[in-house]
């Protein structure tokens, strides 16, 4: 794990440890079993971006020299850019977008994941304020019948609301759970700009 003096570090409370060290300790823990799968939620939080960039380093390595699997849970999509070759968008109890992590960056066909990249800072425009997706998740009593995203959706219609929205795949290996998945550049919130960037938040 790279950590000094791990003797030293195992005989200490987890307060007195740093936030990468902690981070570090906890991933040795999670290791300890020797999993073919490593399930990393958040990783990162906290965390400043130097120390950021040495976990998610550390984590590259060990998934190379154990060959595990990691399934990482993040907010970031700079970091799902750095770590992950293939990207699930979950959104109120559904897959509603998979793709290869590059394939969405480059093209999302959901509007949810469009807004998300497109409230992405490095994909701002200058004097021009953030674009934000309008409302707030429902709770789990509140879903609706018809597609989950659709109270805060600028293409929804009462197709939509109709009835639950299977997981549709449009391209080969690209599946997303949107009837208009055609129409997202018309989207006032991102589809537009999504389109035109490099492939990468
Ligand atoms: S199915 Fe309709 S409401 Fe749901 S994301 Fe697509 S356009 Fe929006």
């Amino acid at each position: 794990m790279n950590l000094p003096e791990p003797e030293r570090i195992a005989g200490r409370y987890a307060h007195e440890l740093s936030g990468g060290m902690a981070q570090r300790v906890a991933i040795a823990m999670a290791l300890g079993g020797e999993p073919e799968l490593l399930i990393a939620d958040e990783p990162t939080t906290a965390l400043d971006a130097t120390v950021q960039a040495e976990v998610l380093d550390l984590l590259g390595r060990l998934q190379r020299e154990h060959g595990m699997a990691i399934l990482l849970i993040s907010h970031a999509w700079k970091v799902i850019a750095r770590m992950c070759r293939r990207t699930y968008v979950m959104y109120a109890g559904h897959i509603v977008e998979s793709a290869a992590a590059t394939d969405m960056f480059e093209r999302p066909l959901h509007p949810y994941t469009a807004g998300l990249l497109a409230s992405t800072p490095s994909r701002a425009t200058p004097r021009e304020p953030l674009p934000t997706i309008p409302g707030t998740v429902p709770a789990p009593s509140a879903w609706p019948h018809g597609c989950h995203f659709a109270p805060r959706c600028e293409l929804a219609t009462t197709d939509c609301e109709a009835a639950p929205i299977p997981l549709l795949e449009p391209t080969a290996d690209r599946y997303t759970r949107c009837l208009r998945h055609t129409e997202l550049s018309t989207l006032t919130n991102g589809g537009d700009r999504d389109r035109t960037t490099s492939g990468r938040p």
